[in-house]
């Protein structure tokens, strides 16, 4: 497909941000209220994102079959939660400071593998609504950047509450960079293959969505909620929405709709 380059591209910047994010975390450069309201304006855009564009689009996608894409949004969430929070001892979204938790078992990198998987499906998003709509691209491109410099952060700061070295704690967040654009990748190379006749797209779509959503909804919502100064947060979860709204007048301006 002609946009390959693009979405490559797509891939690079948010492998970028989780890299910068992790070079942050170890030069203290950015402060905890500006991470938290990075976390919630890109909670509020993905949320946004996944109920008013991608869901309608999968459920277009399959034509009165609405109950096969939904299941596969179900899936996809149930995905992460079985990644992040069954198999790792102990996750959350935003900077690690449980040093106890993180010295036990391990979980510092159980961790770093549930969150590298998570970010394989941020890659495999961005690819999937790129090739299905330029415009839905766009905007689930943006809706993923926005969280990829604190999950960038996070990463890195689990490896120091590990009291693992600043570079082994760049090192991860390097890895989680690396498995965004496998998953961009691998959309791109499997493009072209169907599966009982219907388009990979169509069942990656939603599936995405649904890691989506929980990134979203059960990644950053409690990231949000669990500190105090709770109303200005909270509030930029709703201008992550307006702002998903303004990017998508912009883009029909600019003409890149659909
Ligand atoms: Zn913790
Ligand atoms: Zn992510």
């Amino acid at each position: 497909m002609g946009n390959s380059p693009l979405i490559i591209l797509y891939g690079l910047t948010a492998a970028a941000a989780n890299v910068l994010g992790g070079l942050l975390v170890s030069s203290r450069r950015l402060g905890q209220t500006a991470l938290r309201y990075l976390i919630a304006l890109g909670a509020g855009f993905m949320l946004a994102a996944v109920f008013l564009k991608i869901i309608p689009e999968s459920v277009e996608l399959w034509r009165g079959e609405a109950l096969t894409p939904m299941l596969w949004l179900l899936g996809g969430y149930l995905l992460i939660q079985f990644f992040e929070h069954t198999i790792a001892p102990h996750f959350h979204f935003g900077e690690e400071t449980h040093e106890e938790a993180m010295l036990a078992q391990h979980a510092a990198l159980v961790g770093v593998g549930a969150l590298l998987i998570h970010a394989f499906f941020d890659g495999v998003s961005i690819a999937v609504a790129s090739l299905v709509n330029t415009q839905l691209g766009v905007l689930i491109f943006i809706a993923i950047l926005l969280h990829k410099l604190p999950e960038g952060f996070t990463v890195a700061s689990m490896m120091l509450a590990a009291k693992r070295s600043s570079r082994s704690a760049l090192l991860a967040a390097f890895a989680i960079g690396l498995a965004t654009l496998a998953g961009v990748t691998l959309v791109l190379l499997f493009q072209n293959v169907a599966v009982y006749s219907r388009p990979l797209s169509y069942y990656v779509l939603p599936l995405s969505a649904g890691v989506t959503l929980y990134v979203a909804a059960s990644d950053l919502i409690p990231e949000v909620n669990k500190r105090e100064g709770g109303i200005v947060t909270s509030f930029i979860v709703f201008a992550g929405v307006a702002l998903l709204y303004l990017t998508e007048l912009l883009l029909e301006a600019l003409h890149l709709g659909h």
